[in-house]
């Protein structure tokens, strides 16, 4: 089968590999109907997260059908439409069994403390391959898959495999309430879903912040005050939207991959922090091979964080999805512990959250597919990559169709 194919930082193929086999009784094999590219995956490539192996196939977002199970698959059967959560679970451990299935004890080979084990991700995390493929092995699949209900399209439920959970499960973490502001660092499609999910759960005002036009006029769209940092000191606009005490909860949808402004009077800031910004790139980023504009990491890790910070009010809310890698060490702690912060974070528990939004799905509560702008087939994968990689204008969500 094709399959795109991690070689090395800045090196991504699509290859011809061999097709996935059941190997545990717990494992079900699909053939996917439906893929889709990730902000996630742009940072084994651009070298933001590192320790990747050579030979894993790529992609953590998957919808399909499923072609054969082992035994212990009770609740499957061939031919069920499926979506794949994003992280495998076993649904069986303690943390499972709480909610947490991101920290499940028994989906990560590497043992209970190696953290989350999601498809497509760096050796510590399982290596599991990915979902950029025609078919794909689903480990645990009686838990790491959940049936489609008729009346959702495989175009919604592939934006409910990743993004939209993470985004409610980042929403959920602000601990929102009816009548707060929420601000919203970051407008990909997972700050997108975020604004949405923030709407949903009763916030009286949400405010987005980021620098590409097509992005904040989409969060615009939903209703959200948007703020372009790249024209305006995105703290200063926040104070003033929120009556000068900052907002309740803020929600960082950016991640390691951060920038800081080049232009307007947000950039004065970030020319004082260069040597500090530069040294968190070389912590994060040992190793990066940018090639012709594409794979170059964010140049302020920090910078998210920073302004996050800055905007909630005292004793507010802070809570982090934005991906960041094990190895950073580059938490402006002093500022938040000195403001009474409450902060949450964490790797979004995809299971205990997906029946959920496939149900505000199927009853029309929200649709998904307005965040999606882009459908490429598998053959095409690459080049989409380097148009989602440069945040090319109406390059927001790309669909990979796996088959095509
Ligand atoms: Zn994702
Ligand atoms: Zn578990």
């Amino acid at each position: 089968m094709r399959a795109l194919v991690w070689h090395a930082v800045g090196d991504i193929r699509l290859d011809t590999v061999p097709d996935p086999q059941i190997e545990q009784p717990s494992d079900a094999v699909i053939k996917l109907t439906a893929s889709a590219i990730c902000g996630t995956d742009l940072h084994f490539i651009r070298g933001t997260f590192s320790n990747m192996q050579q030979g894993t196939i790529l992609g953590h977002e998957g919808v399909g059908i499923v072609e054969s199970v082992g035994d212990e698959v009770r609740n499957f059967t061939p031919g069920d439409r499926v979506v794949v959560c994003s992280t495998v679970s076993c649904g069986v451990c303690p943390p499972c069994r709480a909610g947490h299935t991101a920290q499940c004890d028994n989906a990560n080979p590497n043992g209970p403390e190696a953290g989350t084990c999601f498809f497509g991700g760096p050796q510590a995390t399982g290596p599991v391959n990915g979902l950029q493929a025609e078919k794909a092995r689903i480990p645990y699949a009686a838990n790491t898959l959940v049936k489609i209900p008729d009346g959702v399209s495989d175009e919604q439920a592939i934006l409910i495999s990743d993004i939209f959970p993470t985004a409610w499960f980042g929403a959920e973490l602000a601990d929102i309430s009816r009548g707060d502001i929420v601000v919203v660092f970051g407008c990909g499609p997972v700050g997108q879903f975020t604004i949405a999910s923030a709407f949903l759960m009763g916030a009286a005002r949400v405010i987005a912040v980021d620098s590409h036009v097509d992005r904040l006029a989409m969060a615009r769209r939903q209703g959200a005050f948007t703020v372009n940092f790249e024209r305006e000191d995105p703290v200063a606009v926040i104070k003033q939207l929120t009556g000068g005490t900052g907002a309740d909860a803020v929600i960082d949808a950016v991640g390691v991959d951060s920038q800081h402004a080049h232009h307007g009077p947000a950039s004065d800031e970030a020319e004082q922090k260069a040597d500090k910004f530069k040294q968190e790139v070389e912590q994060v980023a040992p190793e990066t091979h940018p090639q012709e504009g594409n794979w170059v990491p964010g140049d302020a890790p920090t910078q998210a964080l920073e302004w996050a910070i800055a905007s909630v009010k005292k004793a507010g809310r802070l809570s982090i999805i934005g991906v960041y890698p094990p190895t950073a060490e580059i938490f402006p702690i002093g500022k938040a512990m000195n403001k009474n912060l409450t902060m949450k974070m964490g790797n979004c528990n995809h299971h205990t959250i997906i029946p959920h939004l496939l149900e505000l799905t199927r009853s029309g509560v929200i649709d998904p597919v307005g965040v999606l702008t882009n459908v490429e087939p598998l053959s095409n994968v690459i080049d989409a990559y380097k148009h989602f990689d440069k945040r090319e204008p109406g390059w927001i969500k790309t669909e990979l169709m796996p088959q095509a």
